[in-house]
């Protein structure tokens, strides 16, 4: 079976991300408004009608910003944690009821023809998830907001065959920003995001052959550059002595607009 990845945007204005097969597809993530995504879709020819529901990592906005109306107008399942759906239906009180569905944490679910779990990450929202996905032989897992990879998460992260992980800022451009040292130091901490530096030693330790296609994802807009990411993994393995396979891939996904369709074959 065919099975097809898609970020629609990444980044710390917005994040959304498709995964689909010839059949069915899900989100993960609504952090751009409904219309945004419904366009993006039309643009990689997928229908929002196959879109069976939407996975929620955690409550910030950069995450969130289209679920209201996604839930409200298209009648979209959204799923996520008991902690994670209080702290969105405290602020964010014009959610759908109907489409509300708690999931818990490190047991699999069923959606959309992909068995699913979620699993917890270190960051400075109430809760955060990544998720573990399996379609068939492949597994893809997604982490975009983590300060650091814990115990818990890091298995979940060597076991993908498609990963996307956090590469949100660039150390020195962080440093030597404008931001406020209080956010400099928010950023940098263990519940914060990770640098590129930090998501290059760890691709260093973990890169095997089974990981074909790495997708290096919540890019800041105002402390990194994709040049920036790319030039620091290209560093970190060629120092480590890595080198790829051939058939793998890497790509830093886009802020605003869609990043070329990733095929595999389950
Ligand atoms: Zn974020
Ligand atoms: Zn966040």
């Amino acid at each position: 079976m065919k099975l097809n990845f898609c970020s629609l945007s990444s980044g710390s204005s917005g994040n959304c991300y498709y995964l689909g097969n010839e059949f069915h597809g899900i989100l993960i993530d609504a952090g751009i408004s409904a219309t945004s995504i419904r366009k993006f879709l039309k643009d990689i020819d997928i229908s929002m009608q196959t879109i069976m529901g939407v996975l929620i990592t955690h409550n910030h906005i950069d995450h969130i910003r289209g679920l209201e109306v996604l839930t409200r107008k298209k009648s979209l399942p959204a799923f996520t944690t008991h902690k994670i759906w209080k702290s969105i239906l405290t602020p964010y009180k014009r959610i759908s009821q109907d489409c509300i569905r708690e999931i818990p944490l490190q047991k699999k679910f069923h959606l959309a023809g992909f068995d699913i779990e979620a699993f917890p990450v270190c960051h400075d929202a109430p809760e955060t998830i990544g998720f573990h996905i399996c379609a068939g032989e492949k597994k893809i897992t997604i982490a975009t907001d983590l300060g650091h990879i814990c115990q818990t998460a890091a298995p979940y992260i060597k076991a993908a065959n498609l990963l996307i992980i956090e590469s949100n800022y660039d150390e020195k451009m962080l440093v030597n920003g404008k931001y406020p040292q209080y956010l400099k130091a928010r950023i940098q901490s263990d519940h914060g995001h990770l640098g590129n530096h930090q998501t290059s030693a760890f691709l260093a330790d973990i890169i095997s052959d089974n990981l074909s296609n790495i997708c290096l994802a919540h890019l800041s807009k105002n402390n990194n550059t994709p040049e920036i990411v790319l030039k620091t993994l290209q560093q970190t393995f060629s120092e480590r002595g890595i080198i790829l396979n051939g058939q793998q891939q890497i790509s830093i996904l886009n802020r605003n607009m869609p990043t070329d369709m990733i095929r595999l074959i389950e």
